[in-house]
């Protein structure tokens, strides 16, 4: 099969881990016999170089035509000073919003080889956890009316949280679908007991579970939610939140693994089309040093195969070999842990995932 990936490697590391993820995926399209055409395209800081915006519309056009986006890293200090619409990250929302991207999948695993990287208790992930986190994209209180007027204390200012039966519905049947590929759990979680868009989210959620009776359900308030992950993530198998407790929840959760170099992600709409991207920046003082963790940005591209291209067993291989490759203590230094072997470089952990294949 032929596949279109627009690929964005933005700025820092962006570069060096993006280059990571095109030689595995050329590795599994040498295996499997798909190719992979590339068209890289400018947004952030080096768009905002060259062109003067974060997101120029070739950029966005070239990303509507193409089967899938992957994203390295935007920003740096160099633009941090910039007015918001100019700002590196400005681009990004633009491109999910434009593709219609309104669900974003965070998986927060820990690898059982890198337990010692948690900062939880050894008793509490002595058992590891692997949890999806499936967070609304496009609606609520990040895209409600939002506003000031004068007010009882002076000047006020609000944001309004907002969800429509239509909204939740799309977003709760891609966690029940994802379940039935997992554990067949879903935990849904809202703040049910004082907001009333809440309540509306945990009746539709609730339709659903009927619907799909063979996945187990719970509702779960956002604020137990908060202490349930640090207490005890083995519990959690697909979480499935509105935007902002996604938002908040998918960093406690990654926290727990230890290891932001690790995470994925994904953000997919209703079209083929998503962008998957590292979870971490550009984390710009070790740009251009061969020291950046790819193996964030390589798990992205296996989702991408899996979400986007339905390659299922080319994404499980990916997973596979990482997850080896890891309990044979290789690793970079950002993720070293116990390991006793010397770290590995960008490009050297990219060759060994490759030989894991
Ligand atoms: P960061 O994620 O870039 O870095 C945080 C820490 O993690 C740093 O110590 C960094 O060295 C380390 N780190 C991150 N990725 C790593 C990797 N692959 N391998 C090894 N170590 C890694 O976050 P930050 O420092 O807060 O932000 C730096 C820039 O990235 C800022 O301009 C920020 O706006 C931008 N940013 C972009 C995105 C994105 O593109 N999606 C996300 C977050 C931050």
């Amino acid at each position: 099969m032929e596949f279109k990936i627009a690929l964005i490697k933005g700025d820092g590391i962006g570069p060096e881990i993006i280059d990571s993820a095109t030689a595995v995926l050329d590795e599994i399209g040498k295996r499997f016999g798909h190719t992979f055409h590339y068209e890289e395209l400018l947004a952030g800081g080096v768009a905002i170089d060259e062109t003067g915006v974060p997101l120029p519309d070739e950029t966005l056009a070239a990303c509507k035509a193409s089967d899938s986006v992957l994203l390295g890293a935007v920003g740096g200090p160099k633009w941090d000073n910039l007015p918001g619409h100019l700002r590196p990250e400005r681009g990004l929302l633009a491109i999910r919003q434009e593709l219609g991207l309104f669900t974003n999948l965070r998986p927060a695993k820990l690898y059982s080889s890198l337990k010692s990287e948690s900062p939880l208790r050894p008793d509490i992930v002595e058992d590891g956890f692997d949890m999806m986190i499936v967070r609304e994209l496009t609606g609520g209180i990040y895209f409600g009316e939002e506003g000031r007027r004068q007010g009882k204390f002076g000047e006020e200012a609000y944001d309004t949280e907002s969800y429509g039966e239509g909204e939740v519905e799309r977003i709760g049947r891609v966690a029940f679908e994802l379940a039935r590929k997992r554990r067949k759990h879903v935990t849904s979680i809202d703040k049910a007991n004082v907001l009333e868009s809440s309540r509306l989210w945990r009746e539709v959620m609730h339709r659903l579970a009927k619907e799909y009776s063979d996945v187990e359900y719970i509702d779960m308030l956002v604020d137990n939610a908060a202490m349930q992950i640090v207490k005890n993530p083995g519990q959690f198998d697909v979480v499935v939140t509105s935007n902002m407790f996604g938002d908040i929840l998918s960093d406690e959760a990654a926290v727990c693994t230890g290891s932001i170099g690790l995470l994925p992600s994904a953000s997919i709409g209703s079209t083929k089309c998503g962008m998957y991207e590292p979870i971490h920046g550009s984390a710009p003082r070790m740009a251009g040093e061969n020291r950046a963790n790819p193996l964030g940005t390589i798990l992205s591209a296996a989702m991408m195969l899996r979400h986007s291209f339905k390659l299922e067993e080319e994404a499980a291989l990916i997973e596979d070999a990482i997850e080896r490759m890891l309990e044979d203590g290789f690793r970079t230094k950002d993720i070293l842990g116990t390991s006793t072997k010397t770290p590995l470089g960008t490009k050297e952990i990219t060759q060994k995932v490759i030989e894991y294949l």
